[in-house]
């Protein structure tokens, strides 16, 4: 493949913003990917931007999917103790809390697993 704007020069890589190739003469580098120089520039740039933005914003939805997960845990994992040690003396009312218990324990591993999608 050649340089889109020199025909006769072999391209190095494609811009990232119109996928063309270009020539070390007309290739700009921006974080680690090319752009035809004094053309695509700021659209790489922003776009790359963009791209950083987003890895930063899906790393926050991680970490409150594994706040809820601990969350949800503890008060799950409550609920069930505390059915389970008043089981003798609430019977059946015992057995309501250790179901909410166990939902909850549901609830933080379903926190848990999507958490991990979002890495
Ligand atoms: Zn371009
Ligand atoms: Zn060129």
């Amino acid at each position: 493949m050649n340089c889109f704007y020199h025909s006769t020069s072999p391209a190095v890589g494609l811009c990232k913003h119109c996928q063309r190739g270009l020539c070390p003469e007309c290739a700009a580098v921006i974080d680690d990917v090319l752009a035809c120089k004094h053309r695509h520039e700021d659209a790489v740039q922003k776009q790359e931007q963009l791209s950083a933005r987003n890895l930063f914003q899906s790393k926050r939805v991680a970490s409150a999917y594994h706040r809820n997960a601990i969350f949800y845990g503890l008060v799950g994992a409550l609920f069930t103790g505390f059915g389970a040690l008043q089981y003798r003396f609430l019977g059946l009312q015992a057995v309501f809390f250790i179901m909410i218990g166990f939902l909850l324990l549901y609830a933080a591993s379903a926190n848990y697993f999507e958490g991990r999608k979002h890495k």
